[in-house]
C-alpha cells in the first residue's frame, strides 16, 4: 500500500488533497453481487468473435484507430433501433469508455468553472466526481421517500440553482427507481440546461417503463445514455454511448481526447453486439431474480426500495456496516451505499441470490432488532 501523505507533499490541486480514489472494493470471494454486473459471462462463440476482432485489431496495430468510431456508432445506432423501436443515424450517437466517459466529456463541454449541475440524491456517486474534475458546481435537490422525483421539488430546484446541465438516473443508482417521463418533459420545458439522463439499466425496466428514448426527437437538449457494461454483460470492454441532438455530438468531439476508443475496444464491441440476443439472453432471467428478490426480502421483514435495474435496495440498519461485513465473512460481498442505513446487492445467478440470502438470513435473523426506531 503506497504512503496515503505522499500525495499531500505534491503540489497536488487543492481539490484533490486528502481524497481517496472512487470504487467499491475489489474483493476476491466466492459471491459477489457488488458492482450489478450481469452475473453471465459470455457464450463461447461471442467469446471466439471477440477473439477474433481483438486478431484483427492486432494486426493493424501501428495505426491509430478510427477517432470518429464511425463504425461501432453505426452498431449501437442499429442496435438501439432493434431493441427500442428508435431511428436515427450514428451522427446522433456519441461512444467512449464506458458512459462514465461519455458523461465526463458532457461535463467537460456543457459544464466548467461558474458552471453548474443538478442532481436528485440519492443518486449515482461519480455525478460529484464529474463536476469535481471539470470545476462545475454540484448542486442536488431530495428524491422523495420512495426516491421519485416530485416535480414541485424539481422546478423550485430549476430556479434556485439555474443549471447548466441536470443529470438524472432512471433507473436510479442505488435506489432502482425509474422515472416516469413526465418529470424529464417537465425539466427541460423549465429551463435551458441538458438534461442527460442516465439510462445505464434501462434494459432491466419492468414491462410498460418507458425509455426517455421516445423524447429524444422531441427534447433538442435531451441526452440519453447508456451502457454495454450492465444488461448486455460486457463491463469489462469499457463501452458506453449516448444518444441526442447531433450539436451534443459534436460538443463531445470537440472536447474528447484524440483516439479516445482503441481499435480493440471498438472492434470487440461491434463484435458483441453481432451477439446482442445472446449477450442479453440473461436480462429476462436477471429480472425475474430481481421481483423475486424484491418479494424474498419484503417477506423477511426488510424494508426494500422498488426496482427496475438489476439491484435491490434494502434496510434499514442502525449499522449497515457490521451487516455489510457480517455477509462478507460468510463470503458474500454486496455494496454499502446509497441513503444512511440501507445496502444494496446486485442481482446474480440463482445459486448467488440464494447464497446471499442465506447469508442474510443467518447475520439477521430477524431485521427489527436492527432497525433503526423510526423515521421514512
Ligand atoms: C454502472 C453505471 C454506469 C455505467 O458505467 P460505465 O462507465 O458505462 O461502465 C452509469 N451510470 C450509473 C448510474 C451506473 O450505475
Amino acid at each position: 500500500m503506497a504512503d496515503p501523505s505522499a500525495l499531500d507533499r505534491l503540489p497536488v490541486r487543492d481539490g484533490l488533497r486528502g481524497l481517496r480514489p472512487y470504487g467499491a472494493p475489489q474483493l476476491d470471494v466466492a459471491v459477489r453481487l457488488n458492482v450489478n454486473e450481469n452475473p453471465f459471462a459470455p457464450p463461447a462463440d461471442v467469446v471466439e468473435s471477440i477473439a477474433a476482432a481483438a486478431a484483427r485489431s492486432a494486426a493493424t496495430a501501428n495505426r491509430y484507430p478510427d477517432r470518429e468510431a464511425w463504425d461501432l456508432r453505426v452498431a449501437l445506432a442499429e442496435y438501439l433501433g432493434r431493441r427500442e423501436g428508435v431511428r436515427f443515424g450514428p451522427e446522433r450517437l456519441w461512444a467512449a469508455n464506458g458512459s462514465n466517459e461519455v458523461m465526463l466529456h458532457l461535463l467537460q463541454a456543457f459544464g466548467g468553472p461558474g458552471r453548474r449541475a443538478l442532481g436528485f440524491s440519492p443518486t449515482y456517486s461519480m455525478y460529484p466526481e464529474y463536476c469535481r474534475d471539470t470545476f462545475t458546481a454540484y448542486e442536488t435537490a431530495p428524491r422523495e421517500a420512495d426516491f421519485t422525483i416530485d416535480h414541485t421539488v424539481a422546478l423550485a430546484a430549476l430556479g434556485a440553482h439555474q443549471p447548466h446541465i441536470v443529470l438524472v438516473a432512471s433507473p436510479n443508482n442505488p435506489t432502482g427507481t425509474a422515472l416516469e417521463l413526465g418529470i424529464i418533459e417537465a425539466l427541460h420545458e423549465a429551463s435551458d440546461a441538458l438534461i442527460v439522463v442516465d439510462e445505464a439499466y434501462a434494459e432491466f425496466r419492468r414491462p410498460g417503463t418507458p425509455s426517455a428514448l421516445s423524447l429524444i426527437d422531441r427534447l433538442p437538449r435531451l441526452v440519453v445514455t447508456r451502457t454495454m457494461s450492465k444488461a448486455f454483460a460486457c463491463a469489462g470492454l469499457r463501452v458506453g454511448y449516448c444518444v441526442a441532438a447531433g450539436g451534443v455530438v459534436d460538443a463531445a468531439r470537440l472536447v474528447r481526447l484524440p483516439y479516445h476508443l482503441s481499435a480493440l475496444t471498438q472492434n470487440a464491441a461491434i463484435a458483441a453486439l453481432g451477439h446482442a440476443d445472446a449477450l442479453l439472453a440473461g436480462v429476462d432471467r436477471l429480472r425475474h431474480e430481481r421481483d423475486a428478490m424484491v418479494v424474498a426480502l419484503g417477506s423477511r421483514g426488510f424494508q426494500v426500495a422498488e426496482s427496475d435495474a438489476n439491484f435491490v435496495l434494502f434496510g434499514r440498519f442502525v449499522d449497515r456496516h457490521a451487516v455489510w461485513q457480517g455477509l462478507l465473512d460468510h463470503g458474500v460481498l454486496i455494496r454499502e451505499t446509497g441513503p444512511e442505513g440501507w445496502l444494496r446487492v446486485s442481482i446474480g445467478t440463482p445459486d448467488e441470490n440464494a447464497a446471499f440470502l442465506a447469508a442474510l438470513t443467518d447475520v439477521v435473523p430477524d431485521p427489527s432488532t436492527v432497525a433503526p426506531e423510526a423515521g421514512p
